[in-house]
């Protein structure tokens, strides 16, 4: 008997929901481990609250001596929260969160010792960090990075650390995290958006950007997952057949939450209170034991951030709960994958959301300039879109008719696409009264109206439009959000500054108004961005023809989604914006490239592991076993025993071809990567991966997962399908 998948089994069956502490206000417990500005009022003279306030308000440096007291203060308030350590916590290139422990003891001579940490050790510190990928910008011999307080996103206590959130930089300035090139990206679309709110309201100084991301997950018995060496090492399953019962009765949707997973949602959402993580939803998500949990939107450096955490967060609680919490976005054939919609709009100071139409003709001019904009530079720029979210997981998920496809596309809904459709037949250069007057009553003062009842939403679309905001769908679960909104706010901000360019110059040099000339250049982008916007079924085949008809990129893997960010025109806008340079671009380029083949060669050794030393010599086991059946059969029966055990002759047969065939793919695998191992060109190597070695996963996995339908039960070594989807 395969005695550690039943152990797992066994033990999963013996659990019950993990008893917890929970406050029922739930705002009396919110940021309560956060160091902002609350916290900072009882900490803080005055004068150093006010040098900070404007600091993260206005991106203002902060002298040595204000750091010297938020240091002092900052230390004393963890400590009163329980904290012994600090850490600079950063996001590298990795795409998790990464973090060293210093304790804030230190001894001031051979007797006595103090809780010491000063603006030095918040401003700056020097990670040995040389281990984290780096796309070649720092040599190991020159390893020297250095992680920079970011006063934007406040320090937190988690367990007995004062974290403080730091940008990672390379000694020569060069980005070697996510979130530099984010806050780069944040400032220009900040500039860029304020610039072009000016021609409707004078009195704008600061736009954000603000992201609420929808997290995905499954949520899998611990005991049952660390009994697949797969989902130990790659976090998804490389084989296993289909159970009988799969989502086809669309019972788990938004269906009752199992006691279990609600001890541990109550349990991680107590924690993401005290951390300052305003998560608001909770339901079941469409595949068994998978769920979703979303917070109320913030700004998107901050949600970032949030974000990161919470992903770490999450596995930790998992593991009070006796769960394994699997964020990648593919982990069972068969049922939906997980993703992490990406909700983004852009707003004032004033509080206004630019995204959202407001109560007057001029607001709504406004929002259809940032809506018609958007749309404008994701039709410009949908191919770095595209591979700001490609990642090994995420092949998995893109176009496999769960997710949006690979082709990006914009839904607006048929009551926008009337607008537009109105907006574009404004006549060329000055408007007459008449036509302004008509506008502004019949169509931009409609808006509101008519977005009430928008409420046909299109799940097929990678990136919709949902009211008030965008959903960019097609991130993945896994992923750390910086990478689509350094992206995102970048292709905005660019194209908000050639508006303004264009519309400036119609105003100075063809003497046109304002209004008019906004229409006028809005006219054409709703024209030249129309190839973009798509109102159908992203699923079907039709759409990827007229997709190509169109000229939309249709990049369905990593390797060559990925190919953009090296072209001439990705690095010469990013480095126009200021939010990458040339050796920044390149570097993430290689990174991400070497990310996704060492994850496919995981891969591939996992499986050939699995498949050789657990499913081979387990249908090794069972024939002997039929072998042992038919000699006795004969022996008992003589020739009858050819009629008796018919049935397992087939069978004894079949086991031998499916264990060749598997033998052989194993091999012809083995020898694939070791043949593109040696090519040096990354892009060919990740190639040979993608196109040479990971269809090779589906022939072994058809091979072994037809093996599990015929081995006695009792035999079979891999917890089963059945058992990690359905064990609640
Ligand atoms: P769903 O897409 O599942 O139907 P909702 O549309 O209600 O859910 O919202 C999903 C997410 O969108 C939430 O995290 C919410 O905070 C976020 N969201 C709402 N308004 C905005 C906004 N203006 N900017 C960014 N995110 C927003
Ligand atoms: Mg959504």
């Amino acid at each position: 008997m395969s005695t550690l998948r039943f152990y797992a089994v066994k033990a999963s069956l013996n659990r019950a929901p993990v008893s917890i502490k929970e406050p029922i206000r739930r705002s009396d417990i919110f940021n309560q481990n956060v160091f902002n500005k609350v916290a900072m009022r009882q900490y803080l003279t005055k004068n150093a609250l006010d040098l900070i306030t404007e600091a993260i308000e206005k991106g203002n440096k902060i002298d040595r001596h204000t750091a010297e007291h938020v240091a002092t203060g900052m230390k004393e308030w963890a400590i009163s929260k329980g904290a012994t350590h600090y850490t600079h916590w950063f996001q590298p290139l990795t795409g998790s969160t990464a973090e060293k422990h210093d304790a804030f003891f230190e001894t001031i001579d051979e007797e006595s010792a103090i809780e010491k940490f000063d603006s030095s050790q918040l401003v700056q510190q020097e990670p040995d960090a040389s281990s984290f990928p780096s796309g070649g910008i720092r040599n190991t011999f020159e390893a020297r990075g250095y992680t920079a307080w970011d006063p934007t996103s406040p320090a937190f206590v988690y367990g007995s650390t004062l974290c403080i959130p730091t940008v990672f930089v390379s000694y020569t300035g060069e980005a070697l995290d996510y979130k530099t090139p984010l806050l780069r990206a944040l400032n220009v679309v900040d500039n860029a958006a304020v610039s072009v709110c000016k021609y409707f309201d004078k009195n704008v100084k600061k736009v954000s950007a603000s992201l609420g991301w929808e997290q995905e997950y499954f949520l899998i018995d611990n005991a049952l997952a660390t009994s697949r060496p797969d989902i130990v090492l790659t976090g998804r399953t490389l084989l296993g057949h289909s159970p009988a019962k799969g989502q086809q009765l669309d019972d788990h949707y938004f269906g009752s939450i199992p006691s279990r997973v609600m001890a541990y949602m109550r349990d991680l959402e107590t924690e993401c209170m005290l951390l300052g993580i305003p998560v608001k939803t909770r339901h079941n998500e469409v595949a068994p034991n998978q769920f979703e949990l979303a917070p109320i939107f913030e700004e998107a450096n901050l949600a970032v951030d949030h974000n990161s955490l919470l992903m770490d967060v999450m596995e930790k609680v998992a593991k009070r709960h006796n769960f394994k919490v699997l964020l990648h976005e593919k982990p069972f054939a068969g049922v939906n994958g997980s993703g992490k919609h990406n909700n983004w709009s852009l707003r004032t100071d004033k509080g206004i959301n630019l995204l959202s139409p407001g109560k007057t003709p001029m607001s709504n001019l406004q929002f259809l300039t940032f809506f018609i904009n958007t749309i404008k530079a994701v039709q410009k720029y949908e191919e770095l879109l595209r591979g700001s979210i490609a990642s090994a997981g995420n092949d998995h998920r893109l176009g496999a008719n769960e997710a949006p496809p690979a082709v990006m596309s914009v839904f607006i809904g048929k009551q926008l696409t009337k607008v537009l459709d109105e907006l574009e037949t404004v006549t060329k250069g000055k408007l007459s009264p008449k036509e302004k007057t008509d506008l502004k009553l019949n169509v931009v003062g409609k808006i509101p109206e008519i977005l009430l009842d928008n409420t046909d939403r299109n799940r097929t679309s990678p990136f919709a439009f949902t009211g008030n905001k965008f959903e960019f769908r097609a991130v993945g679960s896994k992923a750390n959000c910086a990478n689509p909104m350094t992206v995102l706010n970048s292709i905005v901000a660019k194209q908000l500054q050639d508006f303004k360019t264009e519309v400036d110059g119609l105003i100075a040099g063809n003497g046109m108004k304002k209004d008019d000339a906004i229409f006028n250049v809005l006219r054409e982008y709703i024209k030249t961005s129309k190839s973009i916007l798509f109102e159908g079924n992203g699923y079907s085949e039709d759409w990827k023809k007229e997709a190509k008809k169109r000229g939309l990129s249709n990049n369905v893997n990593t390797p060559e989604a990925l190919r953009i960010k090296i072209s001439d025109n990705a690095i010469s806008l990013f480095e126009s914006l200021g939010v990458m340079n040339r050796i920044e671009s390149e570097a993430r380029y290689e990174v991400e490239m070497e990310e996704y083949i060492m994850r496919i060669q995981i891969e591939s050794r996992v499986l050939g592991d699995i498949a050789r030393n657990h499913v081979v010599p387990t249908a090794v086991r069972y024939q002997n076993v039929l072998i042992e059946n038919v000699t006795g059969l004969k022996s008992i029966y003589g020739d009858a025993f050819k009629t008796l055990a018919k049935e397992q002759l087939v069978l004894i047969e079949k086991i031998s071809t499916h264990i060749e065939a598997i033998n052989s793919l194993v091999t012809e695998m083995t020898n694939a990567r070791k043949m593109f191992n040696q090519e040096t060109r990354i892009d060919k190597r990740a190639m040979g991966y993608c196109e040479v070695i990971k269809p090779i996963f589906d022939k072994i996995r058809y091979h072994c997962d037809k093996l599990e339908l015929m081995i006695d039960d009792e035999l079979w070594p891999l917890t089963k399908y059945r058992e990690l989807l359905f064990t609640k």
